[in-house]
């Protein structure tokens, strides 16, 4: 598939990796919709999409929503007047270890059931729901080719502090196999991609000597940009022979 021309709906556009997504593939001629929950970012976005070849479209909407996804899918298709292309790009995460022995009271912390569940709402609910409408909007109308690229991270191959959001990422890896054997026969192809250290807000609220610790360990001694992430966007979309598989661009890190 071709990006120039292409219908695109990014989760999360309104900040980091999703804006870039939503930038960059509207100023190689596709169209995009992009939503997120921060009403700044969004208009942030859209202001910074005017002029580019593309279209820029922002909404807002929760992809942890059932009702919130189903809507959006139907406001981007009727915008764009049709869609070929999902990024599943919104995340959270909310760190914690999942029993912590205090060592002057003895007490025994505990991960919280609410963490665990916001960061599996919005990091597996949220793609599952996205990818869900996407496909079955794509069949209702009989429309093909369609992509679905979906944000993993190399937290998937088991993160400490990150019993949630390991999972989720995890999780992702494996509903983009299946999703590639359950949706070639609509003309649906699907990719994971799993980034490391990214240069992104996310990243910039780390304390700076925990991130210079984190980076010591990246082979190529640095954080990934945003852009390089969207070159493997960029690559799942044009080439029509990759599917079910997670790319990792991460640096060279290993967890
Ligand atoms: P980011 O700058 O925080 O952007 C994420 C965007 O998603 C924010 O605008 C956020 O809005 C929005 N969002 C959060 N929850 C949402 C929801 N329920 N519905 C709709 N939008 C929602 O993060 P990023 O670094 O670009 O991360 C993008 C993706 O890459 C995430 O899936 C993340 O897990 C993954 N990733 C990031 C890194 C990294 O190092 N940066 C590494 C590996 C994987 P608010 O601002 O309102 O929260």
């Amino acid at each position: 598939m071709q990006v120039n021309g292409s219908k695109v709906l990014v989760t999360g556009g309104g900040s980091g990796m999703g804006r870039e997504f939503t930038l960059r593939l509207a100023g190689a001629g596709a169209d995009v919709a992009f939503c997120d929950l921060n009403d700044q970012g969004i208009e942030e976005t859209i202001a910074a999409g005017v002029g580019l070849p593309g279209k820029v479209i922002g909404f807002k909407a929760n992809v942890a929503v059932e009702a919130e996804v189903v809507k959006l899918i139907g406001d981007a298709w009727d915008a764009l007047g049709g869609l070929n292309v999902l990024v599943n790009n919104a995340g959270i995460f909310r760190d914690g270890l999942l029993v912590k022995k205090n060592k002057e009271t003895g007490a025994v912390d505990r991960l919280s059931l609410a963490k665990w569940q916001q960061v599996i709402d919005v990091d597996l609910t949220g793609p599952f729901l996205a990818t869900r409408e996407f496909a079955a909007k794509l069949i209702e109308n009989d429309q093909r080719p369609g992509v679905v690229i979906s944000i993993s991270s190399i937290s998937r191959h088991g993160n400490q502090d990150q019993t949630n959001y390991s999972a989720a990422k995890a999780g992702l890896i494996a509903d983009t196999k299946l999703w590639s054997q359950e949706l070639a026969r609509y003309g649906i192809r699907t990719g994971a991609i799993a980034p490391g250290f990214i240069d992104t807000p996310i990243l910039q609220g780390m304390r700076p000597e925990v991130l210079a610790g984190v980076l010591k360990g990246v082979p190529l001694g640095r954080a990934g940009t945003p852009e390089e992430i969207f070159l493997a966007v960029k690559f799942i979309i044009e080439c029509d022979y990759f599917t079910g598989r997670c790319l990792d661009v991460d640096g060279g890190l290993i967890l």
